[in-house]
């Protein structure tokens, strides 16, 4: 069914800030892969916070950081989770560039076809637990082989790392645009690592949509609009792992203050603006006093396009973890 997605306020500041945070992704990406067009970049790895999730069992067990990744990785993670306590999932609604360009996919998939897939919803119903599944497979082999193992397979990296080394990278993007155009976010709601982590995090979240159940007319307007599939007309609070607080069943409720954005205190309310701009000014500014407190350190390292760190455990995907303690201690 082709739903209507009407352009309000709120919609087209979340595409600008959508649209910021792809472009600052791609000029990092670019910078690294051509350092003559800034100031020698690190990777792009350094700069997404998964990358912390991912150096955490290195860390724990005293190697430092894996390869390209470093503090920012952790400053980055630090400004999602303060993102994501303030504000449920506004991070993936309004700050991920993957989620950005997942959402322009869909508009161009439904604009060209009239209309995209839906996973039969018995389906769906066990496969958005997959993520998941996806989480605890990396955060298992990162643990096994000391080093970025998601790397390889990370659509995000195949996109932004801007060197496309094999097949797989060129399938992992080929794959990205094909499925986006087929079936909305399909990423966020089925595989996303660092989504789950989000959801998990944002369950505690103080902002939250909620519904008020007799000014509520049932009109379903809300849940049709959902991307992520929410049954919102039947809950009283959005508290569900994959909402990402792109506030459009809000835009989309007919009846006003039926549905408001809100913390749970009685007669307080935010607009969707303000969770978009508390969204950005929070996560710059978690940014902006890591930087300033000194520690903002990247980490450096595909061999060959850029320098490695001296101190970093140098591991391939092949490596069992056994090697890497062995490379260690020579
Ligand atoms: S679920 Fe993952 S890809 Fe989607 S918006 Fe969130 S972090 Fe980004
Ligand atoms: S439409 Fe509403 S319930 Fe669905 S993801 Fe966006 S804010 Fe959450």
């Amino acid at each position: 069914m082709l739903r209507s997605r009407a352009t309000s306020l709120p919609k087209i500041v979340r595409t600008v800030v959508q649209l910021g945070f792809v472009g600052l992704m791609a000029w990092l990406g670019l910078r690294h892969q051509f350092p003559g067009t800034g100031a020698g970049g690190a990777p792009i790895d350094s700069f997404c916070p998964f990358g912390a999730v991912e150096s955490l069992p290195s860390l724990m067990d005293g190697f430092g950081f894996i390869r390209k990744t470093g503090t920012s990785n952790l400053v980055v993670l630090a400004a999602l989770g303060a993102v994501t306590v303030g504000l449920s999932g506004a991070f993936c609604g309004w700050l991920c560039p993957f989620g950005g360009l997942q959402d322009w996919l869909s508009a161009i998939g439904r604009r060209v076809f009239g209309m995209q897939l839906r996973v039969p919803e018995r389906v769906h119903a066990y496969l958005r637990h997959a993520r998941w599944v996806v989480l605890g497979v990396i955060v298992l082999m990162s643990w096994r082989v000391l080093g970025l193992w998601f790397a390889d397979y990370d659509p995000f990296r195949a996109l932004f790392h801007f060197k496309f080394e094999s097949t797989l990278a060129y399938g992992l993007v080929i794959g990205t645009v094909l499925v986006g155009l087929a079936v909305e976010r399909a990423w966020c709601l089925y595989l996303c690592p660092l989504g789950a982590l989000v959801g998990l995090l944002g369950k505690f979240g103080l902002v939250k949509v909620r519904r008020a159940e007799d000014a509520c007319t049932d009109c379903g307007a809300c849940t049709s609009r959902c991307p992520m599939r929410i049954p919102v007309e039947r809950l009283d609070v959005v508290s569900d792992q994959h909402c990402t607080m792109c506030t459009d069943c809000v835009d989309a409720c007919p009846k006003p203050g039926a549905l408001v954005l809100s913390t749970g205190v009685k007669g307080e309310s935010l607009r969707p603006l303000a969770v978009g701009i508390a969204a950005v000014l929070l996560f710059f500014a978690i940014i902006g006093t890591g930087w300033t407190l000194g520690f903002w350190q990247t980490g450096r390292g595909c061999a060959g396009c850029s320098l490695e760190s001296p101190t970093a455990v140098v591991v391939s995907p092949q490596t069992t973890r056994a090697g890497a303690v062995v490379a260690r201690l020579e």
